[in-house]
């Protein structure tokens, strides 16, 4: 989609928006669009929770029902106007949200899903039970909002949450696209690379789910308005549900999604009502289903297989439903069979269907020029040949399993610094000792003069120490740009102010990332790549991407976990020629790597480890011919020196 389409997209909403109570006066329906926005609202901000960070959130419900009561309280019991209980609504939720997930963050998956769903529960006992101030079960009354002494009317009420909605659209569209957006996707596609390239996971999942419980606050208080009533009965597990349904249905990742989403679960119970619509939709799908599915196969973008299921459940579904003549006793029936289609057949949802049809191209961002920009600092402190990282006596014990058994290892400023051994030998386990995802049992890690064994991997990644993976740890579903402006986190000094503001300093921080981005991108030889989707790269170039993202970081200290693996020879030599550049920028190197040639040619010292232990260390050319050396790649393990050059 060009930027012209999408001006008019924007345009076309816009009017729509305007024009609704123009067009249908009827206030029955400006109240259900009234609902339509409020809920849109809220699912922009679990969106940014559910899509974006991919956690599960069951305590929404919850979170909008504090939005609510803020509101309603407040002007109940206190009288406030419209301007003071909205953000009082908005800073509740908000506050609410921290206190939830401080702890719940801690945890993931079914776990976190149980956390929230229990907060979820307690917030609606509460509100029941406070009678001394939310009336508990007998529910609070309030009118509409009130302008310079005027009491808006439905319609006016209407282009308030429009206009509202609109603005809570492009504020959370400013958040996702900037370096905080980067940083939630990035935790869920890869929580350890974030953390190594010193973007605190767990902080950023907190941030998220708290800018989310804003929104939800906003959400609830705009709803207590516009019912004029509320009751505790309202923020019950079901509304949780709906509120996902709507995320996933609508398809998470996209502001349209959302809308979409939320204009399915407010027509829901009305379309599940009448049993007329309803045969009328069943059968609309059943044809729409057919005829998609026919465009498909033709584009051959699937298979027989692939659309017989979904044809013919919407095709049952069309027939059973001139079967019913009503739906009550169906309506949950029927509900989870829409959750069980989409979640297999629509798993980006129905944005994601549509947008498959008019082909990617979402993420064409104009190219940044590198104009000279260096991609990355020259290693900053410490002198050559002086010692950069000590390793005293490292142990790291699995169970009975010492995977590092009291390992000393110096790494001098400036050197290329090889690390090889048999499979399962530990040298990936340095890895992660040294970049403090493991804490070793015992001994120390210094770095640059300081302790850093005991601090966490951001901290430490911060520090100036970078790393690449054995198995590609990229941000899959960003592209190559965005997965080096994660490395490049490090450089944004702009808080979420500046981001919702668009502030010049957030701008100027931007452009600078994006300028050093494509010139790292360029360095690693990926200019051409730049808005791919990481997922979609092939294997050697994801390997050479991580070293760029690494470089992001202007790191004093690199490691590389088996870099040329499943390199094809020309890449193997692009990515030699790579890290000599890199090793003339001053930036010391340690290097895991099963092809002898390229370790051999590469560094100036070499350590080999076997079964946890450190049985050799000097130059290439001595530790290749050490006799413990050979025998350990003779012994246990397939690989041999045999790939060595001489
Ligand atoms: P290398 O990278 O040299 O091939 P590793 O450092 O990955 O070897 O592994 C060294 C040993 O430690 C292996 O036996 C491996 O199974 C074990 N190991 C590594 N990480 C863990 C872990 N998180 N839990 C249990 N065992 C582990
Ligand atoms: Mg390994």
């Amino acid at each position: 989609m060009n930027k012209l389409t999408k001006l008019a997209l924007c345009a076309a909403g816009l009017a729509l928006l305007a024009l609704f109570p123009v067009v249908i006066p009827n206030p029955y329906y400006i109240h259900l669009a009234e609902t339509i926005l409020i809920y849109a609202i809220l699912l922009f901000g679990l969106d940014i929770v559910v899509g974006y960070t991919g956690q599960v959130s069951l305590g929404h419900a919850g979170l909008f029902g504090i939005g609510s009561y803020a509101t309603g309280v407040l002007v109940f019991k206190l009288g406030l106007p419209f301007w003071l209980a909205m953000p009082a609504s908005i800073f509740g939720a908000a506050v609410f949200g921290a206190i939830l997930a401080l702890p719940a963050l801690r945890v993931t998956g079914p776990y976190l899903a149980m956390v929230t769903l229990a907060f979820g529960t307690i917030v609606q006992i509460l509100i029941n039970e406070m009678s001394f101030l939310t009336e508990g079960p007998m529910g609070i009354k309030i009118h509409k909002p009130s302008m310079f002494g005027h009491k808006l009317s439905e319609v006016e009420y209407y282009y308030m949450v429009a206009a509202l909605m609109v603005i809570s659209l492009i504020v959370v569209h400013r958040i996702l696209k900037s370096n905080l957006g980067r940083a939630f996707e990035a935790l869920r596609d890869s929580p350890i690379a974030s953390d190594c390239m010193g973007v605190s996971v767990y902080r950023y999942k907190v941030y998220a789910f708290v800018i989310s419980a804003g929104f939800a606050g906003l959400a609830g208080s705009l709803y207590a308005y516009s019912e004029e009533y509320i009751s505790p009965n309202t923020y019950n597990f079901e509304l949780t549900i709906l509120f996902l349904l709507a995320v996933i249905m609508g398809g998470r990742k996209t502001r349209s999604g959302s809308l979409i989403g939320a204009l399915i679960v407010v027509m829901l119970p009305s379309l599940l009502s009448d049993i007329e619509l309803f045969r009328k939709i069943a059968v609309t799908a059943a044809v729409l289903g057919v005829v998609g599915s026919a465009i498909m196969l033709a584009k051959k973008r699937t298979t027989v297989r692939g659309v017989i299921v979904p044809v013919v459940a919407t095709i049952g579904l069309a027939a059973f439903s001139y079967k019913l003549d009503n739906m009550v006793d169906w309506r949950l029936t029927i509900f989870g069979l829409m959750t069980l289609f989409v979640v297999y057949y629509l798993q980006d949802g129905i944005v994601g269907f549509l947008m498959s049809f008019v082909g990617k191209g979402r993420r064409h961002v104009a190219a940044v020029a590198a104009s000279g920009v260096a991609p990355f600092d020259h290693a900053q402190g410490g002198v050559q040949g002086t010692t950069l990282l000590r390793v005293d006596q490292a142990l790291m014990q699995f169970g009975g399993l010492k995977a590092l058994n009291q390992v000393d290892l110096n790494v001098t400023q400036g050197s290329v610094h090889g690390l090889i051994g048999p499979n399962g030998s530990g040298k990936s386990t340095m890895m992660n000792v040294l970049t403090g995802i493991y804490k070793p049992t015992a001994g120390k890690v210094e770095f640059a003069g300081a302790v850093i064994s005991g601090r966490t991997p951001s901290e430490i990644a911060l520090g100036g120490v970078a790393r690449t993976f054995q198995n590609v740890q990229l941000f899959g579903e960003m592209t190559a740009t965005e997965n080096v402006l994660v490395g490049l986190h490090n450089t944004f000094q702009s808080n979420v102010l500046d981001v919702m503001l668009q502030t010049p300093r957030y701008k100027r921080e931007e452009k600078a990332a994006r300028a050093r981005a494509a010139s790292i991108l360029e360095f690693v030889g990926l200019a051409d790549l730049a808005n791919e989707e990481a997922r979609n790269l092939p294997y050697g170039k994801q390997r050479l991407l991580e070293i760029g993202r690494a470089l992001g970081l202007n790191p004093r200290l690199l490691l590389l976990d088996e870099p040329a693996a499943g390199l094809t020879a020309p890449d193997i030599k692009e990515l030699m020629a790579i890290i000599r550049k890199i090793r003339e920028h001053g930036i010391t190197i340690i290097l895991i790597e099963h092809h002898m040639d390229v370790v051999m040619a590469l560094s100036d010292v070499v350590t080999v480890l076997d079964f946890g232990q450190k049985i050799a260390e000097g130059i290439p050319s001595a530790v290749q011919s050490d006799p413990k050396v050979i025998e350990a790649y003779l012994g246990g393990s397939e690989e041999t020196l045999a790939t060595a050059p001489h």
